[in-house]
């Protein structure tokens, strides 16, 4: 473990004295109150998650062995899913999707980042993998209702000032689309400006992925789609949408 490892830990341990009011108390007292806790927190947990997969394994992995045996063999997914990760909003549950089918990158408010080699690898790996790899058909950028993430963009005060060490920096990967609707919609309720940046939100991701060479290529190929979707868990709705982007000729003739 590198010396952030070993920082974290005295960092946890400073917090479980102070917590647990025990002044200087022995390393072997820290000790055994974090195994405490994680007696206390973990059997429910534990529990819980092997009865899932317990339920998996009997009722789907043993009953379809041959899609399983095919996909122990490779994935070729015809889909990349951007999702929000909000608990509600899974796309495997709401569309359907079986193992296979969907290559998922999940984020706070599913924003996808313009293409940058330094900030944000995360993303551009998995765009990359999937795009030159698997060779997606089809990417799919999904917002959805009452999304903390886009509460928490058009909460950002008009100075810029920011509260939180991740969240802010990265929902204003979408900030052009709460300027837009705030423009555009100024007479409008915070919930109701909210409402259209989830969907505008999903439109900059959709020009974000442009800004990948290997997406332009894809594109200009013909050999992938672009999709915009908005699911609605209160009314039970989805719309889907395709990216409509102009290309203006560089020579008129
Ligand atoms: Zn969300």
């Amino acid at each position: 473990m590198g010396s952030e490892y070993e920082e974290a830990i005295a960092a946890l341990s400073k917090l479980l004295s102070e917590k647990a009011d025990l002044g200087s108390v022995a390393a072997s007292k820290i000790k055994q109150i974090t195994a405490d806790l994680e007696a206390a927190g973990s059997s429910d947990a534990d529990n819980r998650i092997k009865t899932g997969f317990t339920h998996f394994k009997t009722e789907k992995f043993d009953k379809k062995s041959e899609l399983y045996g095919t996909l122990a063999k490779g994935q070729r997914p015809k889909y990349m899913v951007f999702a929000c990760s909000d608990s509600r909003v899974c796309p495997s549950h709401i569309l359907d999707f079986q193992p296979g089918e969907a290559f998922m990158a999940r984020n706070i408010a599913s924003m996808v980042p313009t293409y940058d080699k330094k900030k944000y690898t995360g993303a551009g790996a998995a765009i990359e993998y999937a795009v030159l790899h698997l060779k997606v058909k089809n990417i799919v950028v999904i917002g959805h209702s009452c999304c903390g993430g886009i509460k928490g963009l058009m909460s950002i005060p008009d100075d810029g000032t920011t509260a939180s060490d991740f969240i802010e920096e990265w929902v204003s990967i979408c900030v052009s689309a709460k300027t837009k609707v705030k423009s555009e919609f100024h007479e409008m309720s915070f919930q109701e400006l909210c409402d259209h940046c989830e969907k505008e939100s999903v439109n900059v991701s959709l020009g974000n992925l442009l800004t990948y060479p290997f997406v332009r290529e894809a594109l200009v190929k013909k050999t992938l789609t672009l999709k915009g979707a908005h699911y609605d868990f209160v009314n039970g709705k989805f719309d889907l949408w395709n990216l409509n982007f102009q290309i203006a000729p560089t020579l008129a003739l």
